[in-house]
């Protein structure tokens, strides 16, 4: 029966919000759903809606020194159930790039253990002489104070050895120049990439962190769904451009590193635009 006032809460999203057509959503970790080690409210919440509203989900970060082994634990501090099958870490989605390439390849790294593990659970074989290297895996090599890892004191040298010398192929996990730490800036994969890229005058073969399509498109096939089917979450300017590139709907969150001024000012204009992840379930209706 009609009535004569219209019904506001009905209309207030239509039922085929374009938001909501997604089946997949790709989120970032690091100011999406954390700040450090500080939860953004309701973000457990949001991606447990989100699962039980039948979205697939899964998560990516740039994060070049942790296994997916070591984010389990960070997830599970925050509340929020995974699997390892959940998590597409650069480090994960490197080893795939390299073992999907050449399966078993031998590969000199630079970099922390949680790289490392990846690689060997992708198959690779790492090995300590740069001669006998077909691949070059570079990721940070500095601890989170900003001092260059013991076990790379010699890496450096090592990857220039097998670049120069062997014919490597030069893969780095993710192309992120510093990082804030509580007392400062400090180097990322960046320092590596750098180093190497003004020593050799080359520059990367492949470099699978975000803004580059690798590490969303193992996410994807991790999914099984098409780029047109799934939206990306990020903070970060980088997160929009390789949703982007891929032709996926582009969600921008305020909780993070980058201002939506900022975001704009670089000419990247998402689809969307929320507060905080718990804003993306308005189309339930809060
Ligand atoms: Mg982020």
């Amino acid at each position: 029966m009609a009535s004569y006032f219209p019904d506001v809460t009905a209309n207030r999203f239509p039922p085929q919000h374009p938001l909501q057509r997604n089946l997949g959503f790709i989120f970032d970790v690091d100011g999406v759903l954390c700040r450090g080690e500080d939860v953004i409210p309701r973000a457990p919440e949001a991606i447990e809606r989100l699962r039980r509203g039948g979205k697939r989900v899964i998560f990516i970060s740039n994060n070049s020194t942790k296994s997916r082994a070591d984010y389990i634990a960070k997830f599970e501090r925050m509340g929020i159930p995974v699997t390892p099958d959940d998590l597409v870490l650069s480090t994960y989605a490197t080893a795939q790039y390299v073992a999907q390439e050449r399966p078993g390849a031998k590969v000199y790294m630079v970099g922390a253990p949680g790289l490392a593990a990846e690689l060997e659970l992708a198959g690779l074989v790492l090995v300590e002489d740069p001669f006998q290297a077909e691949y070059v895996v570079v990721g940070s090599a500095f601890d989170g104070t900003g001092r260059i890892r013991e076990d790379n004191a010699h890496r450096i040298t090592g990857a220039l050895r097998a670049l120069y010398h062997a014919g490597a192929k030069f893969i780095a996990t993710n192309p992120d120049r510093i990082f804030p730490a509580k007392d400062g800036v400090i180097p990322g994969t960046g320092a590596v990439i750098g180093a190497l890229s003004y020593m050799l005058d080359r520059e990367p073969d492949a470099v699978i962190g975000k803004p580059s399509k690798y590490i969303v498109e193992i996410a994807l096939s991790r999914l099984g769904l098409s780029p047109g089917e799934c939206a990306i979450v990020g903070d970060m300017d980088t997160d929009m451009l390789a949703g982007k590139r891929l032709g996926m709907t582009t969600v921008f969150v305020r909780s993070g590193a980058m201002t939506e001024e900022k975001l704009h000012s670089l000419g990247v204009k998402p689809d969307f635009a929320f507060d905080s992840v718990i804003d993306i379930l308005a189309w339930e209706g809060g």
